[in-house]
C-alpha cells in the first residue's frame, strides 16, 4: 500500500466586484491558461447545475429545486437561501484518481452569519476539507481533519457581504505546502507533513460526500448565498492561473494558447556547468548541408563530438534555429546557421547550400502492409504469454461482451427512433448532451473490423465480432437512408445538403442535444446524412461557432465523422459490406456538397479554429474513399480538409511544413497529427509531392523536437495546455513537461499510424526505430494490469502516476476509443512485403507467425524479447526472396546473424536494414541476436534529465511517494552498466537500491526523467 503524502496549498481569493465592470463573460479554463486536462468539472450555475467540462459530472440540488436569479455581473446565478435548507451535491466519484486539488468559485454572500458552509469535501465528518464563514461573518476559515484530527486550520480575513467575492482552494500533494491567496494575491504558505490524501478522501472507490452550502455533519443547507462558477480541478492551480480565472470571468480579453505556465515549479538548473556527457566535450565538427530553393535544409539532429581524453561520448544533440518562414532559402548559395548544445559554450556550425530550383524527387510506395489475419501473435519462446497477447486480449474478450445497441443508442436518439430492449447510452463524451456523442461508435467500428480479421483461432469470437459489425452497419445504414427522404410518401423533407433548416420551432442552428432540445427532423438533414447528432454542428462550423459546451458552440463535429467514416471502411475492407461503403459514400457527397459551396477564408478559419475545427482525418478518410471506390470526387473532397496554413504557410503556398517550415509549434497536438497522415494518404492516391513533404517533414521535426522518452509528444506548459506542442521545437524542458500532464495516448497512436505509412514509401529503419519505441514504451504501458483501462495523458514528471479509465468499455474519452484500435492490431508492423513480393520486411521482434500466401511461404518468429536479445525466424515453405532484417538503432553492441546454425558476415550499422538474399528452403532457419545496453536519452535543452534505457526498452523506478524533485542518479562516466545491478531476464535492476522495471510493466509511482550526473 503506497502512502501519499499530503500538502496543501489552499487559495482563497476574494475579491470585491465594487470594480467590476458590467462585461462580466464566463471564462474558458482553456482560455485561462489551465488548459483543458487539469479540470475535473465546472459548475457554471447559469440556469442549470450541468458540469460544463468534458467529464459529466453533474451537480445535484437537494431539499428542494435549484432557484436562478438574475444578476448584474453575471446575469445569472444560483441562489441558496439559508432558510430553504436547499444544498448541492456533487457526484461521489467526482474526486476518483485525484493527487490534487484545487476549488474556485464566485460567491455572494447575503448575510453575515458565522458557520456558513461554502464546502465540505471528504469521506465523512472525521476526513475532510471544509470551509465556511468565521464568528463575525466576514472572514472565511479552512479546515483539514484528518481521520478525526484537525491538522490545518486558517482564517482569511477581508471578505465582503452582498457583494462578489472570488475564492480558490488548491491542494498540492508534491510540494507539501498550504497557500492561501487573498484577492489573487498569494498570502501565506504553510508547510504541511505527514498528512495523506488518502486520510481526507477515498481516492479509489470515490465513496466521498461533496457538498456545496452544507457540512457534512448536518442534514440541511445553511448557506446563504449566490454562487456562480465552481470549479474543480486535479492540478494544484498557481498564482497566474488563478489570477486568470478571475480577470477573464470579468471580461478581459482571453487570449488563446499564449498563456504560459508560470511557476511550472520544475526545477531550474544554471547554464554554467556542461552537464552530463557534455562536460567531457571539447568541441564539434562542422556540418555541411544541401537544400534546394524553397526548402528550409533539415538539419541532422545530432553531429559528431569531440571528447577530452579518448573519453566515448555520444553524438552530441544540437538545438538549431527554427525559422517560421524560409525567407534565408529563396536564392542560391551558401550560408551559415549556428545552433546550440544545452549547457556548453561550444557552437555548433551548419554550412548549408542552397541550390538551384530542381524539383524534390519524392518516393512511390514501395511495400505493402500485411493484412490483419495474415500474421498471429504467438507465445513466446518459453511459453508465457506476451504483453502483446494479454493487452490484446484484455480489449477482445470486453468488446465481444459489448452490446452494439449501447453504441448505437445516440444515433438512433438523434433519428428520434425507439431504443431496442437493454440499450443503455454510453457515458464521458458520448452522453445525451455531449457534442462529441457517436465518437466511440466510430472507434468500435474499426475495433469490431480489426478485431474480426485477427480472431482466426477462435471462430466462436470471429463469428461473435461479425455478427455486431453486420447489425452496427444495418443500422447506421437503415438511418441514413432516412435522412433527406420523406417519412411517407408525399410528405415533406429536404434532400439538398445546402438547405438544410434550423431546426421546427427554432430560429438558429444550435448544438442543444438535450431531451427536450434535440431536433430529430431527420427527413430536413439533407441525402446520406449520418451521425449520432443533427446536422447543425457542422453547420455552426462554417458559421464561426467556436469550442465550448454552450448551444451556440460545438465540439469537433468532423473529428466524430472522421471515426465513424474511418470504421465504416475499415469493415468495408475486412468483410467486403457494400452497405458500409453505401453509408460512407452517402455523407462523402453531404461533406462535398456543404464544403465545397465554401470560400477559401472560411475553411482556414474553420481549419485553425481551436477544437471545434479539429477533423480528425477526414482528408486521410475522403482520399481512402477516393482509393477505394475510384471516384475522384472524394479526392477533390479531401483537398478541401487541407489545413492550408499548416501545410502551405499561405494560400500562395508560399512555405508551411511542405517547404520544411515548422508551423505547428504551440499547436494542439493530436487537432493536427491525423491531419499529417491526410497529407500521406492523398500523396499516394495522388503523388502530389507536396503532401509527401508535408508528412515527411512534420515526422521528422515531430520526432526530433517535440517527443518525450516514451515516443509520446506534446505536454506543454507554453503555451499552457498539456495536450499542445510546445511553443517553440527543442524546449521541451523549457516548455514542457506541463503540471497538466504529457503524451496524450491517442497522439502516440496517430503518429504509429504515421510513422507505419512512411515506412511504405521509404524503408529507413529511423521509422522503425521510433514505432518500436513508442510501441514498447507507451503503447503497452498505457493499459491497465487487469482490464482493458487504459491511459489518457501519461505524465513524466518525478513520481508521477498513470490513471486508467474505461476498464468496462462503457464511457469513452478520445483516448479510450483509439485504444480500441490500437490494441486490436497489435501484429501489424512486424513485418511488410515489398509490392513486387520480392522482399520481406522484419521489423519487430515479436513472436508471430505470418502467413505471406502470395509466396505460399510461412515465417514463425520465436523469441523470448525484449526479455532476452535475441530472435529466431523459421521458413515453412520455400523460394527466392530477400528478407531485410532491421538493425535497431540501439544496437551499438554489435548485430549477429546465423543461418541454420552458421554465423553469417554482415556489415550491420545500427539504425539501418541489412538484406539476407537467398533461395530459402524449408526450415531454413535464421538466428539474429542484438546485445542489449543500458543507454541514457537526455532532454535536448537540459542534458542532466535523461531517461534510461536497457535495449528499446524504458526502465523506470518505482517510487515510494510523490517527488518534488528529479529523482537524482549517479553513474559511472565511462561505463553506466557498472553503476547498474540486476537481472536481463526479468529486466530488473537496481540503482542505489531503487528498482527499476520496464515502464510497460509499471502501475506503481514511478520516475523515468532522472538528474543525472556521471562521475
Ligand atoms: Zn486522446
Amino acid at each position: 500500500m503506497k502512502r501519499v503524502k499530503l500538502s496543501i496549498y489552499l487559495a482563497l481569493v476574494f475579491y470585491s466586484s465594487s470594480v467590476l465592470t458590467l462585461f462580466a463573460q464566463s471564462g474558458n479554463q482553456i482560455l485561462d491558461g489551465i488548459g483543458e486536462t487539469g479540470l475535473i468539472a465546472r459548475y457554471v450555475f447559469d440556469g442549470n447545475l450541468k458540469d460544463w467540462s468534458r467529464n459529466n459530472l453533474h451537480a445535484e440540488i437537494k431539499n428542494g429545486s435549484p432557484e436562478f436569479v438574475e444578476d448584474n455581473l453575471f446575469k445569472k446565478a444560483l441562489a441558496l437561501n439559508a432558510g430553504n435548507n436547499t444544498y448541492i451535491s456533487l457526484p461521489n466519484q467526482t474526486l476518483n484518481s485525484i493527487e490534487s486539488l484545487s476549488v474556485t468559485g464566485w460567491i455572494f454572500f447575503k448575510s453575515e452569519a458565522d458557520n456558513q458552509f461554502v464546502l465540505d469535501l471528504g469521506k465523512n465528518n472525521s476526513s475532510h476539507i471544509s470551509l465556511k464563514t468565521t464568528e463575525d461573518g466576514r472572514g472565511i476559515q479552512s479546515e483539514i481533519i484528518s481521520e478525526a484530527k484537525c491538522v490545518f486550520k486558517t482564517i482569511a480575513k477581508g471578505l465582503e457581504p452582498n457583494k462578489w467575492n472570488h475564492f480558490a482552494i488548491v491542494l498540492d500533494v508534491a510540494s507539501e505546502t498550504f497557500k492561501v491567496y487573498i484577492n489573487g494575491k498569494h498570502t501565506e504558505e504553510t508547510k504541511l507533513e505527514g498528512i495523506e490524501l488518502e486520510n481526507i478522501f477515498n481516492t479509489e472507490n470515490g465513496k466521498n460526500e461533496l457538498y456545496i452550502g452544507k457540512s457534512l455533519a448536518s442534514n440541511i443547507g445553511n448557506l446563504n448565498a449566490n454562487l456562480h462558477d465552481f470549479r474543480l480541478y486535479r492540478i494544484p492551480l498557481n498564482n497566474s492561473q488563478i489570477d486568470n480565472i478571475y480577470y477573464n470571468s470579468l471580461g478581459r480579453e482571453n487570449r488563446v494558447n499564449e498563456h504560459h505556465e508560470e511557476n511550472n515549479d520544475l526545477q531550474a538548473f544554471t547554464d554554467d556547468e556542461p552537464q552530463l556527457y557534455n562536460q567531457f566535450l571539447i568541441g564539434v565538427y562542422d556540418v555541411e548541408v544541401e537544400t534546394v530553393v524553397g526548402f528550409l535544409p533539415r538539419l541532422p539532429r545530432t553531429i559528431d563530438g569531440i571528447y577530452s581524453k579518448g573519453f566515448n561520448g555520444p553524438k552530441v544533440r544540437v538545438i538549431w534555429p527554427a525559422p517560421t518562414d524560409n525567407g534565408v532559402v529563396l536564392k542560391p548559395g551558401k550560408y551559415t546557421v549556428t545552433g546550440t548544445i544545452a549547457s556548453s559554450k561550444i557552437v555548433p556550425t551548419a554550412i548549408v547550400t542552397v541550390k538551384a530550383d530542381t524539383p524534390l524527387t519524392t518516393p512511390r510506395k514501395g511495400l505493402e502492409t500485411f493484412t490483419l489475419d495474415a500474421v498471429s501473435l504467438d507465445i513466446d519462446s518459453h511459453g508465457h504469454s506476451t504483453k502483446f497477447i494479454e493487452n490484446r486480449d484484455k480489449f477482445i474478450k470486453t468488446l465481444a461482451e459489448t452490446n452494439p445497441d449501447d453504441f448505437l443508442y445516440m444515433f438512433r436518439n438523434a433519428f428520434g427512433q425507439k431504443q431496442p430492449e437493454g440499450a443503455k447510452p454510453l457515458g464521458v463524451w458520448d452522453t445525451q448532451e455531449t457534442k462529441l456523442r457517436g465518437h466511440a461508435s466510430g472507434h468500435y467500428l474499426s475495433a469490431l473490423a480489426q478485431s474480426y480479421a485477427s480472431t482466426d483461432f477462435d471462430k466462436v469470437l470471429q463469428l461473435n465480432f461479425k455478427t455486431k459489425m453486420e447489425y452496427m452497419v444495418k443500422t447506421l445504414y437503415q438511418l441514413s437512408q432516412m435522412s433527406g427522404k420523406p417519412v411517407t410518401e408525399g410528405g415533406e423533407f429536404v434532400a439538398n445538403p445546402n438547405a438544410v433548416p434550423f431546426g421546427p420551432g427554432k430560429n438558429s442552428f444550435d448544438s442543444d442535444l438535450s431531451e427536450d432540445g434535440i431536433r430529430t427532423d431527420y427527413w430536413n438533414w439533407g441525402k446520406g446524412f449520418i451521425s449520432a447528432y443533427p446536422p447543425d454542428q457542422f453547420i455552426m462550423l462554417e458559421n464561426g461557432a467556436t469550442y465550448g459546451g454552450q448551444s451556440t458552440q460545438v465540439w469537433a463535429p468532423y473529428y466524430t465523422l472522421h471515426k465513424i467514416l474511418a470504421g465504416l471502411m475499415d469493415i468495408y475492407e475486412v468483410s467486403g459490406n457494400e452497405k458500409a461503403l453505401e453509408i460512407a459514400e452517402g455523407m462523402g457527397a453531404w461533406v462535398d456538397a456543404r464544403l465545397s459551396k465554401l470560400s477559401i477564408e472560411t475553411l482556414i478559419s474553420m481549419w485553425n479554429r481551436y477544437i471545434a475545427g479539429e477533423f480528425g482525418g477526414m482528408n486521410e478518410a475522403m482520399a481512402r474513399l477516393y482509393r477505394i471506390t475510384n471516384n475522384s470526387k472524394y479526392l477533390e473532397t479531401a483537398k478541401l480538409f487541407d489545413n492550408i496554413k499548416v501545410f502551405f504557410g499561405d494560400v500562395n503556398h508560399s512555405h508551411g511544413l511542405a517547404k520544411n517550415v515548422d508551423t505547428f509549434r504551440g499547436l494542439h497536438a493530436n487537432q493536427h497529427i491525423p491531419q499529417i497522415m491526410g497529407a500521406l494518404e492523398m500523396y499516394r492516391d495522388s503523388y502530389d509531392s507536396e503532401y509527401y513533404h508535408i508528412a515527411d517533414n512534420f515526422w521528422h521535426k515531430a520526432v526530433n523536437d517535440y517527443t518525450y522518452s516514451i515516443g509520446g509528444l506534446a505536454g506543454a506548459s507554453n503555451p499552457a495546455n498539456a495536450e499542445c506542442f510546445i511553443s517553440q521545437p527543442a524546449t521541451l524542458y523549457e516548455n514542457g513537461f506541463s503540471a497538466g500532464g504529457q503524451n496524450e495516448t491517442c497522439a502516440t497512436y496517430n503518429m504509429l499510424k504515421l510513422t507505419r505509412n512512411l515506412f511504405l514509401f521509404e524503408q529507413s529503419a529511423d521509422f522503425m526505430d521510433y514505432y518500436e519505441r513508442g510501441l514498447y514504451n507507451h503503447i503497452l504501458a498505457s493499459v491497465a494490469e487487469d482490464s482493458p483501462a487504459n491511459t489518457y495523458h501519461v505524465p513524466l514528471r518525478s513520481g508521477s502516476v498513470k490513471h486508467f479509465g474505461n476498464p468496462d468499455m462503457k464511457g469513452f474519452t478520445c483516448c479510450n476509443g483509439t485504444a480500441l484500435e490500437s490494441n486490436t492490431m497489435l501484429q501489424n508492423s512486424i513485418y511488410f512485403k515489398s509490392s513486387d513480393d520480392s522482399t520481406l520486411y522484419v521489423s519487430l521482434f515479436i513472436p508471430s507467425t505470418l502467413k505471406w500466401t502470395e509466396k505460399k511461404v510461412t515465417i514463425i518468429q520465436t523469441t523470448a524479447f525484449p526479455n532476452e536479445d535475441c530472435t529466431k525466424l523459421t521458413i515453412k515453405g520455400k523460394g527466392k526472396f530477400d528478407i531485410n532484417v532491421r538493425v535497431p538503432a540501439w544496437a551499438t553492441k554489435g548485430f549477429f546473424v546465423t543461418i541454420n546454425g552458421k554465423e553469417e558476415k554482415v556489415n550491420a550499422k545500427p539504425g539501418s536494414y541489412i538484406k539476407l538474399s537467398r533461395k530459402w528452403k524449408n526450415e531454413d532457419t535464421i538466428e539474429l541476436r542484438m546485445p542489449f545496453q543500458f543507454h541514457l536519452e537526455p532532454v535536448m535543452d537540459q542534458q542532466n534529465i535523461a531517461s534510461l534505457f536497457y535495449g528499446p526498452i524504458l526502465l523506470a523506478a518505482q517510487e515510494p511517494e510523490p517527488l518534488k524533485e528529479w529523482h537524482k542518479i549517479t553513474l559511472d562516466g565511462n561505463d553506466i552498466s557498472k553503476s547498474i545491478k540486476g537481472n536481463p531476464k526479468t529486466l530488473e535492476f537496481t540503482i542505489d537500491g531503487v528498482l527499476f522495471k520496464p515502464f510497460y510493466n509499471t502501475n506503481g509511482r514511478y520516475s523515468v526523467y532522472f538528474d543525472v550526473t556521471l562521475q
